[in-house]
């Protein structure tokens, strides 16, 4: 039984008030609050547990390396991955895909090589991937969503050619909420002997993720959408990729010896993790990653699936609001316009006057935005801590918005 009162009861900021009335935060899409346990767990280890990691040989370091590489097997099992070998911290997915474009792609990539992407990417990646049509005369080949916002899994397999060199695709889109059958496209793409990476940014925080079993060769997350510190996220990388992988970003802990005259690096996923990394920050996504596995990932998606269906049966009722797609299954992530309101920011402005949290804007996925033949969308999406009266507080709001601006 997923007890809803007491998990809202252990984030501490859904308490407060916004604008004089209770705070309904439906902007977990954009960052997700932190429950009490990741709080407390940063504090102590500013407070108690601090030093920087890997390279003393005193306690308070030692101390303080134990809890940051503990999380490694925490994600690797979180993630399903076959070891914690194949993970890498980050600072989050946009460093995550630039690693994998730096280090992976970029070497084994040239003129007229091939990059397969839908066009519901967030920039974080697709953005990397221009630097290498750039620098490197790489081409993207798009793949567009349908018009309930679902993505054709075969549509993206049937674009891979024989110089096709990676597909990357989103999990779950966080302009529409579609959920890609990611599966079916590494069983695809890698019949062909193509890699795949997923961007798991929106996928992992929603459902139960086994990168083994979806079999994709890259998988980066970020933290502070799972519940945990901002500046923290990891990516899996499939033990035969990392092999085949260069350095991407270059400094202290990377390495093994260096001289005047040559350096040579440290084991993988060492090799990728230059500099003092997002230590406490690493040591708080651990405990949320706990925090999720003890509630259940599953239980979780049945909670949020329940706030899905009831939000779609209550925006059935509006017949003025234009919800972008309604592909089955979708997680709990609605972008809307009003009809004849202007922009999506005053819808946005209203609802805050109401204490409501969403998002306006183009949610950093220019080329989807483009392909709906919009500008800007209000965004609610949902988190494993929202509920059936803070959708109905939602529809209220955007009934005031629909009066006001309609
Ligand atoms: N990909 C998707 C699908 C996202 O939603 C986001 C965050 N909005 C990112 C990538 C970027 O992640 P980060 O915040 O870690 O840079």
């Amino acid at each position: 039984m997923y007890d809803i009162d007491k998990v809202r009861g252990d984030f501490p900021i859904l308490a407060r008030e916004v604008n004089g009335k209770p705070l309904v935060y439906l902007d977990n899409g954009a960052s997700a609050q932190k429950p009490r346990a990741v709080i407390e767990a940063v504090t102590k280890a500013y407070s108690e547990e601090y030093a920087n990691v890997h390279r003393g040989l005193h306690y308070l370091s030692n101390l303080a390396t134990d809890k940051y590489e503990a999380v490694r097997g925490i994600m690797a099992r979180f993630l399903g991955a076959g070891s914690e070998e194949e993970i890498v911290f980050t600072s989050g997915t946009t460093e995550a895909i630039n690693l994998v474009a730096y280090g992976w792609a970029m070497p084994r990539m040239g003129e007229g090589d091939e990059i397969v992407l839908s066009v519901a990417e967030h920039h974080a990646n697709i953005v990397p991937w221009h630097f290498l049509r750039e620098r490197q005369g790489v081409k993207l080949v798009w793949v567009e969503t349908e018009p309930d916002g679902s993505l054709d899994a075969e549509k993206v397999i049937a674009a891979i050619t024989p110089r096709t060199k990676l597909v990357a695709v989103t999990h779950v889109s966080n302009v529409l909420g579609t959920v890609v059958d990611v599966k079916r496209i590494t069983e695809g793409a890698q019949a062909q002997g193509v890699p795949v990476l997923v961007d798991g940014s929106q996928g992992a925080v929603h459902m139960p993720v086994d990168v083994q079993e979806i079999g994709c060769d890259f998988y980066p997350v970020t933290g502070h959408k799972l519940y945990g510190p901002s500046g923290s996220g990891a990516i899996y990388i499939k033990r035969e990729r990392m092999a085949e992988m260069r350095p991407f970003m270059g400094g202290g802990d990377m390495i093994r010896e260096v001289s005047r005259e040559a350096v040579s690096y440290n084991d993988p996923p060492m090799m990728f993790e230059a500099g003092t990394p997002g230590i406490v920050q690493t040591i708080g996504l651990g405990v949320a990653l706990e925090y999720l596995m003890e509630l259940g990932m599953d239980n979780v998606a049945a909670h949020e699936a329940r706030l899905a269906s009831y939000a779609r049966e209550r925006f059935k009722e509006m017949n003025w609001l234009n919800v972008q797609g309604d592909a089955p299954g979708k997680a709990a992530i609605f972008s809307m316009t009003i009809e004849g309101a202007g922009h999506a920011h005053d819808i946005s402005t209203i609802l805050d006057q109401k204490g409501i949290a969403v998002r306006a804007g183009h949610h950093c996925a220019h080329p989807l935005m483009t392909h709906l033949g919009l500008t800007a969308t209000a965004r609610a999406s949902f988190g494993l801590y929202n509920t059936t009266e803070e959708v109905d507080k939602l529809v209220e709001g955007l009934e005031l918005a629909h009066r006001l601006l309609g």
